[in-house]
């Protein structure tokens, strides 16, 4: 037998929180699924995908800006459980404090008004795929549907906040019903990370 050892370009990021530290919102075993067999999978397939090809040390962001089918499809789905997992806190920040807060009163309304925008974009999404708020380089926010392994970066727009709506996200705790995974979502985001990503944005292109 032959074993042929691939050196792990793309990394599998660990959760920055226990297992069980979102639930009774997201479970323990949804996070073991999802984490550690449903990301752990894309980023496998994708190490697997690069080696020997012109993408073998490239970033996932080139990849996932420049690639199609397969090599798209698993490296963006890194990308995007990474920046998933990422902004869930069991202590979150349950509304916008800085700039972000004055975007979304004057774009939206209110939080209570994109928070409604975006769970009824999860739910008219036809099968597996993303709902995100992004922002446009003037920091515009825009609410994008993404199919499949979609990710607002092939439009030219930065990504925020990321809502999982492929059924591994949610069926476990809540089976078939996207909407109580959608409000689960809400109970364990934490805006502290969002303010951040946006002032992060805002920041890095004015200096452009
Ligand atoms: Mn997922």
């Amino acid at each position: 037998m032959t074993t042929v050892s691939i050196i792990e370009k793309i990394m599998l990021a660990l959760l920055p929180y226990d297992y069980a530290a979102l639930e009774p919102y997201i479970s323990e075993q949804t996070l073991r699924y999802h984490h550690d067999k449903h990301m752990a999978a894309y980023v496998a397939k994708t190490n697997e995908l690069v080696a020997g090809t012109p993408y073998e040390n490239a970033t996932l962001e080139d990849i996932i800006t420049t690639a199609d089918g397969p090599l798209f499809n698993n490296a963006a789905q890194v990308w995007n459980h990474e920046f998933y997992f990422a902004q869930f806190s069991p202590t979150p920040l349950k509304e916008p404090e800085g700039h972000l807060k004055e975007v979304v009163e004057v774009e939206y309304g209110g939080l209570e008004q994109l928070k409604e925008k975006m769970s009824k974009a999860a739910m008219a999404l036809f099968g597996s795929g993303w709902v995100w708020l992004a922002c446009d380089s003037h920091g515009k926010l825009h609410i994008v549907s993404s199919p499949n392994a979609g990710n607002p970066l092939r439009d030219g727009l930065y990504p925020l906040l990321a809502i999982d709506v492929w059924e591994h996200a949610y069926y476990i705790d809540h089976r078939n019903v996207r909407a109580d995974g959608v409000k689960a979502f809400w109970q364990v985001l934490d805006w502290r990370v969002i303010d951040k990503r946006y002032d992060e944005v805002v920041h890095a292109t004015k200096k452009q």
